[in-house]
């Protein structure tokens, strides 16, 4: 390990959706990566969500075809933890989200990896603390959690579990930014970490808001994506509250904040849903009706857009406009 970041050479267990992207994201770095999943079947799965995700970024000029390449030669498939442990830096878990499936494997990890492996798991907020508990490493567990699509998000959490030492938590923050992401440190293992708390402080509001039929849900969705979340995209809630006034935050939050949604259940209407098997773009219908294709239409939209976006910030920061 050297004190950029990189990681020579690290395994991946768990090659979904995530997985596959993450394990993608430490092979264009430059380390060698040992992906790992129960079965070939789920294996190859992965792969090929792998060579998607680079053809994406090979498309949107990120990378080139003989990066992506050189990075898919860097990714060694294994169903043996043992053998994919064997000299590794760095074990990145994202198995199924279940607090019991993800401590077995850890646990199995401490056995199976050298003393000074570190682990990081990619779990969306269960206990870090809890997770670490289940290796006799704890210091050297933090939590490293990317957002969906892993290979073009640039957030990712580095969480302290309440044993993770400073040098676990500053490795995977180098690593991060050696991989191209733009980490945060949560310094409490609370649930859901920072990213999904604020997700779903808004999920509950937009629900809310659905329920009292105060408005129809696409037009609580365009409320977000022309409104607030255009601007979210480089300006924090905090720099958007200078940008206004903090008096004048001040002076809403006092008429506002008693008003706004706060039940402990999740409201009737996404029961209804599930129960109607309308579980959303894998079932074809959710809050939208998806006819075939549109799921996957509406993904590759969706990354070009983020791509196009993120390549304007990044032209922008490094001095492309004379201001
Ligand atoms: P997924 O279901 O697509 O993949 C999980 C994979 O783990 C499966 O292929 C499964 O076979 C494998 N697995 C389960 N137990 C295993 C074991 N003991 N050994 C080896 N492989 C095993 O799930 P996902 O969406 O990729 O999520 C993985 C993790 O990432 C979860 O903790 C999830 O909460 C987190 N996460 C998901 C998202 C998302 O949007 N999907 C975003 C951020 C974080």
């Amino acid at each position: 390990m050297a004190e950029t970041g990189a990681v020579r050479s690290a395994a991946v267990v768990g090659a979904g959706t995530m997985g596959a992207a993450i394990a993608g994201a430490l092979a264009r770095a430059g380390g060698s990566v040992a992906l790992v999943d129960r079965s070939p079947q789920l294996l190859e799965r992965g792969l090929q969500a792998l060579r998607a995700s680079q053809r994406t970024l090979v498309d949107a000029g990120v990378i080139t075809a003989e990066q992506a390449g050189a990075a898919e030669a860097r990714v060694r498939a294994h169903t043996s933890l043992e053998e994919a442990c064997a000299g590794i830096d760095l074990l990145v878990e994202s198995v199924t989200e279940d607090l019991e499936i993800k401590r077995k494997l850890l646990s199995s990890a401490d056995r199976a990896c050298p003393p000074s492996t570190i682990f990081a798991s990619n779990t969306s907020g269960l206990s870090i603390t809890r997770l670490a508990e289940a290796t006799g490493r704890p210091h050297a567990v933090a939590g490293m959690h990317f957002y969906n699509p892993a290979h073009i998000m640039p957030l990712v959490e580095v969480v302290r579990g309440e044993q993770t030492s400073e040098e676990t938590a500053q490795f995977l923050l180098a690593l991060a930014r050696h991989l191209g992401k733009r980490p945060i440190l949560v310094r409490r293992d609370v649930p859901g970490f920072v990213g999904n708390r604020l997700q779903f402080a808004l999920v509950r509001e937009a629900l809310h808001l659905l329920e009292s039929g105060v408005a129809s849900a696409e037009d609580i969705d365009t409320a977000i994506t022309a409104g607030p979340g255009l601007r979210y995209a480089q300006i924090g809630p905090f720099a958007t509250a200078d940008l206004a006034g903090l008096d004048v935050f001040d002076a809403i939050s006092r008429y506002l904040f008693s008003d706004l949604a706060r039940e402990t259940e999740p409201p009737p209407v996404l029961h209804r849903l599930v129960a109607e098997g309308r579980i959303g773009v894998k079932a074809g219908r959710g809050f939208y009706e998806y006819p075939a294709g549109d799921a996957s239409r509406l993904i590759a939209r969706r990354d070009r857009l983020l791509l196009a976006f993120l390549d304007a910030l990044a032209h922008e920061r490094t001095g492309g406009t004379d201001g």
